[in-house]
């Protein structure tokens, strides 16, 4: 069950674009975007790309019939995060409440993204019958959701631009912030902050820093203890076709690493063409330059609490 000491990330869908199983990613997995996070009590999840599937099943077996609270963050609506969504099996069981929280895209709310995946002629089953209880909430830019002892307590959105907290957050109370960047085609996505107990991951997948880093995004990510970026291409690959992709080289991520100064950082949302051994090659490239860097694989964790 969560523990409310615990601050820990597992990594279960690190590939971008579409699935990829088969002996040429058997150490890095082939799943798409997906990863928990445990924290303060609470169960977060980012993204529901594949490997929110077998996620699904372990929240299930750890629960063991009591009562499970789940918040689902999403980034953008793109197939990679969505398609594991009706195969979560939490979403089937009458002891489950799940928040659903992700942007407005293309003027659509959360929840008119994710119910059409649940509807004929897409899904046989209809959202709508399902046992769980769901809630949505639409997202915007500088908005920062709050739980303190188990219990949501608070939900701001605010217009403007989001500003690191000059006081520190209470330490029991876990957070999780926003940023929008249009720097994905063509509706962009979100890049989601938690903070708890004066330590902070952020998850910033689906971003492109072609002309350099945004500003906004740099003081956004500032301090982390752990950054997950995008970091799908090499330079050769990015300069001669995936420009203007919406996905980031390992070049750009190492940046932002450097300039916010983080902690750790993991490379994220893999090219599916890349085998193990590109990306290895990658990882090793990125340490020349930010010796605390890691490739994403499918099983890592990371405690931000020790
Ligand atoms: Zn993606
Ligand atoms: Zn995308």
């Amino acid at each position: 069950m969560a523990d409310s000491q615990h601050f820990l990330v597992r990594f279960w869908g690190v590939r971008g674009s579409y699935p990829t199983p088969g002996p040429r990613t058997l150490r890095h997995g082939g799943n798409t975007a997906c990863i928990e996070v445990q924290v303060g009590g609470q169960t977060l999840v980012f993204d529901a790309g594949s490997g929110i599937i077998r996620l699904g099943e372990t929240l299930m077996q750890r629960a063991s019939g009591q009562p499970l609270y789940i918040a689902l963050f999403i980034t953008h609506a793109h197939g990679d995060h969505l398609v594991g969504f009706p195969f979560f099996a939490p979403l089937f069981a009458p002891q489950t409440n799940i928040e659903i929280f992700g942007p407005q895209l293309a003027g659509l709310s959360m929840e008119q993204i994710v119910t059409p995946l649940m509807s004929p002629p897409y899904f046989p089953v209809e959202m709508r019958l399902l046992p769980s209880q769901r809630t949505f909430h639409t997202l915007a830019d500088a908005c920062s959701v709050h739980w303190y002892n188990g219990e949501l307590t608070a939900y701001l959105c605010q217009e403007q631009p989001f500003q690191a907290p000059t006081a520190p957050a209470d330490a029991r109370e876990v957070r999780v912030k926003t940023l929008f960047t249009h720097s994905h085609p063509r509706d962009g996505a979100l890049v989601y902050r938690v903070e708890y107990a004066g330590h902070c991951l952020v998850y910033a997948t689906d971003v492109e820093w072609g002309q350099g880093c945004d500003p906004a995004f740099l003081s956004f990510i500032e301090g982390a203890d752990v950054l997950i970026h995008d970091a799908q291409y090499t330079i050769p690959d990015y300069q001669q076709a995936k420009h203007g992709y919406g996905h980031s080289t390992v070049a750009m991520a190492v940046d932002a690493a450097q300039q916010a100064h983080v902690g750790q950082l993991i490379l994220f949302h893999h090219e599916p063409n890349y085998d193990d051994n590109q990306l290895d090659r990658m990882e090793r490239e990125a340490q020349q330059q930010f010796p605390r860097t890691w490739s994403a694989w499918e099983g890592l964790e990371i405690n931000l609490l020790t």
